[in-house]
């Protein structure tokens, strides 16, 4: 059966991407000078963080990379499997402000917008302290502008939580599929909240209307922003200094990315690729039920081509990941440089979450543990122990205790 027709049955998946070039060779439309330049960014904007959100002692928003032995053993029992090599989880499931990934995107672009603004009426220059930013003169100036987005859920909380912030009105457009919650969260921090009956393309293209009629409206395109890809993409700069740590020698780096547009999954692994080259793997992992990306990818449709075409709900329990066109942008900058996908049923994200908090005492939404099947899939074709499985783990410590509970008790 070809991988379309398979996609079509909803088994589990491994694809492996036949157009991936050596790193070098890729042409592409951003480089690393562009990903400096956002971290560059992000450092201007640290005291204004560390003031807004004293949480955030350093004011730059970063997770942990930490081994997960225990989590490991655990799996393997429960697959009855090896995964060769060490397992290493980045802990982007918590990430202060947004609980998520995207703390990262989200986050950069919503600063990004304020500091053009800012800088164009002239009350900001680079060189300042943005704490400054902090205050209710600039509050009252963005609260003259608007910021709007549609999501399935955590894109809104991050973009509301700082949009809100910053003094902007913010609005999120919403899909059937986003959690109470995070609607609940988001108008307890000021967000104005429009629900959707319908999947997340619709909300997006709502939302992309609404802002497009409004000229003092800024509409954050998940489907196809460069700023979201570059915030994303500084992760994989920053994060060497804490493998050095881990003492990885100069093993190979096989990465699993929880996948839904692309955006956070494609901003990292390109970022991953600068720092380690061909030295690292990535592979997006997608539920079963919305294989937007690997569609995109297998059949060269890329964005001209959706889950329900085949014949798939796009209905999954997995926030973030039902999505069932990929973004444009982020196809053409994988298309030579990813190394493959998979999908995952919703009851291995449950099995896998549960597995790491047993042993770990890690909670992690149910999306942010598509990571781990990655390291089994591999692990088939691996012929020694040398390497080093990098899971991502995208989203969870907002997760209100009585849903997790629910989770962990399913
Ligand atoms: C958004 C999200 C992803 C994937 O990011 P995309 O940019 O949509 O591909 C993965 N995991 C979680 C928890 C997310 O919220």
């Amino acid at each position: 059966m070809d991988i379309i027709d398979r996609l079509k049955t909803m088994e589990e998946v491994f694809w492996e991407n036949p157009n991936l070039k050596a790193f070098k060779d890729v042409e592409l439309p951003i480089s690393i000078e562009d990903v400096k330049e956002a971290e560059k960014r992000l450092e201007r904007f640290s005291s204004f963080i560390k003031s807004a959100f004293p949480e955030v002692k350093t004011g730059i928003i970063e997770s942990e990379t930490i081994e997960i032995s225990k989590a490991k053993k655990k799996l393997e029992e429960l697959e009855g499997k090896p995964i060769k090599g060490r397992l290493l989880i980045k802990r982007d499931d918590s990430l202060p402000i947004a609980g998520s990934i995207k703390a990262r995107g989200g986050i950069y672009e919503v600063l990004k917008h304020a500091e053009e603004l800012a800088l164009r009426e002239g009350i900001l220059k680079e060189t300042d302290d943005y704490s400054i930013i902090n205050s209710d003169k600039f509050r009252k100036f963005f609260s003259q502008h608007k910021v709007q987005v549609g999501s399935t859920g955590n894109l809104g909380l991050s973009i509301g939580i700082m949009s809100a912030k910053l003094g902007f009105n913010v609005i999120v457009h919403m899909s059937n599929d986003a959690k109470q919650w995070k609607k609940d969260l988001l108008r307890e921090k000021g967000a104005r909240v429009v629900e959707y009956e319908s999947d997340y393309s619709v909300a997006v293209e709502q939302g992309r209307a609404e802002s497009d009629k409004d000229p003092m409206s800024y509409f954050v395109d998940d489907e196809n922003s460069k700023s979201l890809f570059l915030g994303y993409a500084v992760a994989g700069l920053r994060i060497v200094k804490q493998l050095d740590k881990l003492n990885i020698g100069d093993s190979p780096i096989y990465a699993y990315l929880p996948c839904g547009v692309g955006g956070g999954p494609g901003g990292v692994a390109f970022g991953l690729k600068l720092s380690y080259g061909d030295r690292v793997n990535c592979y997006f992992a997608e539920p079963t039920h919305s294989p937007a990306f690997l569609l995109g990818m297998a059949t060269g449709k890329n964005d001209k081509i959706s889950v329900k075409d085949i014949g798939l709900d796009n209905i999954t329990e997995a926030d973030g990941l039902a999505v069932g066109r990929p973004s444009s942008f982020v196809g053409q900058m994988m298309k030579e440089t990813l190394s493959g996908c998979y999908t995952i049923e919703d009851e291995r994200l449950f099995k896998y979450m549960k597995a790491l908090y047993e042993s770990e005492g890690i909670f992690i939404e149910p999306s942010a543990a598509a990571g781990f099947l990655g390291a089994f899939l591999t692990s088939e074709k691996l012929e020694n122990d040398e390497v080093i499985h990098l899971v991502w783990s995208t989203g969870g410590s907002l997760v209100p205790e009585e849903v997790r509970k629910e989770m962990l008790n399913r």
